[in-house]
């Protein structure tokens, strides 16, 4: 049996019309039943966030019509697909509990890790229920399955490390149900610690709880449904000539999504690896047409011409702490772990004789405190600094691609040079006011008319 894990992002649930499509795909793509997980709607986790940081600081009435807006828009999708009175049932709890914990925030004038995934879960949970429901008034043998019963993390709230061992032991009532026809609906992004807390992946984490649950049901395929054509060549919000990339190797992939490309969160390339399960990416939008419009991620890595470019992705918001070469290594590989453990993603790790530098993503106010007071040990904290990588298997091949991928920034100040931890990306650290020059420019050089440097390589 051909047993499918579907997930659809944010806009693919948004609203009644993309819901429908998602129905229909769902439909095609699993006829004897699967798996479909779903994000929240479109804005919904911003939107909480925000409820939380109001009622943090006090202000419950932004906190509570945050929330209002919240539902009424969801009610006004439920409507529209003829699900409200039947959905209210199930969302009323819901939409009470998040009232409960945005008052404990406010009591506190503090959001715990604990309760803002605890209250991140309900925007998901609230979708999920409204996709078996939709489901299953289109009369596919639907159910909502509770995706905290089977993704098992490490417990670290914001940033959850996965237990792939325990999430294929505890999906196995889902296999069984699956192969007897059902089609299951869970929600991403979130899972339970060893406590039995709701922890959260990540930003974007739900196509990770895809890909693990497409390895611990033993898959045949992923599918993630979004909002663009596949993986492009670009991001295209910031070069419109971006082209779709029909076939990639999961190294490409994880580079790209490393790098910056949004459209996959980096966790859920490593179980589709592990697990040599092929990973689709195509568009909720635009599903008619067989094949026309994807991207199938493979283990196996596509030939590709020596020397050649597939991808450009970009990290922005990076800082670069440097240590002076007197000061000792543990001191930067504390401060490095310091960082991590208050939400930093690291890009960078570069120790010689001229010292250490280390470049971060800092992410929530507790990175910041660190690096405001660096300043104070002696080192210099520099920031608004991006990174742009080049990708694809083209430049396994050739050493000396870094100077050629080079020549084009002459005029540019170049932070520093990176070879990714496979040798099939080349980032280079920019000031990020650049980007939207630098972007575009080397899509141009390195994808739109690469025969002129490859050429003279
Ligand atoms: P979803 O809500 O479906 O998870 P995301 O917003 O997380 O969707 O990811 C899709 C977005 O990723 C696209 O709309 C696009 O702006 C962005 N993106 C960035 N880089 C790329 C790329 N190389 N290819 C495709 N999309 C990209
Ligand atoms: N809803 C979550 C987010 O916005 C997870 C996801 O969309 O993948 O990050
Ligand atoms: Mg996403």
């Amino acid at each position: 049996m051909a047993l499918k894990v579907l997930k659809f992002g944010g806009t693919s649930v948004g609203s009644a019309e993309a819901l429908l499509r998602a129905t229909a795909i769902v439909r095609a793509e699993t006829p004897e039943g699967g798996l479909v997980v779903v994000s929240a709607l479109s804005g919904t986790t911003d939107r909480i966030l925000q409820a939380l940081r109001f009622a943090s600081e006090g202000d419950f009435p932004e906190a509570k019509s945050s929330i209002q807006a919240l539902r009424i828009h969801h009610e006004s999708v439920a409507h529209d697909l003829g699900l409200l009175p039947d959905i209210a049932e199930v969302w009323t709890p819901l939409f009470g509990r998040l009232s409960g914990l945005l008052e404990g925030v406010g009591a506190l004038c503090e959001v715990r890790p604990k309760t803002r995934d605890a209250a991140l879960a309900i925007g998901e949970t609230l979708s999920a229920h409204l996709a078996a429901a939709l489901f299953r008034a289109s009369g596919l043998a639907a159910s909502f399955a509770e995706a905290r019963d089977v993704i098992k993390t490490d417990g670290r709230h914001g940033r959850a490390t996965p237990r792939p061992a325990a999430i294929r032991a505890a999906a196995a009532p889902w296999k069984f149900r699956i192969e007897k026809g059902e089609l299951l609906v869970t929600q991403g992004f979130i899972g339970t610690g060893p406590d039995g807390a709701t922890t959260t992946l990540g930003r974007g984490g739900s196509d990770t709880s895809a890909s693990l649950l497409g390895e611990a049901l033993d898959a045949t395929e992923v599918q993630i449904w979004t909002d663009v054509d596949g993986v492009l060549s670009a991001d295209p919000s910031l070069v419109s000539t971006a082209r779709l990339i029909s076939r990639m190797s999961i190294a490409e992939a994880q580079a790209l999504s490393s790098f910056g490309a949004k459209v996959l969160h980096t966790g859920c390339l490593a179980p589709v690896a592990r697990a040599r399960i092929p990973l689709v990416v195509a568009n909720t939008h635009r599903s008619e047409g067989p094949g026309a419009f994807r991207t199938t991620i493979t283990v196996e890595a596509p030939r590709r011409e020596p020397g050649s470019v597939l991808s450009v992705a970009y990290k922005e918001d990076l800082a670069m702490v440097r240590l002076p070469p007197e000061e000792n290594l543990a001191r930067a590989f504390r401060l490095e772990a310091e960082l991590r453990d208050a939400g930093a993603t690291r890009f960078a790790f570069l120790a010689g004789p001229e010292g250490t530098v280390l470049v971060v993503r800092p992410e929530g106010p507790h990175c910041e405190a660190i690096l405001a007071n660096l300043g104070e040990d002696g080192f210099s904290v520099e920031r608004n600094w991006a990174l742009v990588a080049l990708v694809g298997e083209g430049l396994r091949a050739t050493p000396d691609a870094a100077l050629r991928l080079l020549a084009p920034f002459q005029l540019d100040r170049i932070g520093g040079v990176f070879s990714g931890a496979s040798p099939i990306s080349l980032a280079f650290l920019v000031p990020q006011e650049r980007l939207l020059d630098l972007v575009p420019r080397l899509h141009h050089l390195w994808i739109e008319q690469p025969e002129l440097h490859l050429e003279t390589a």
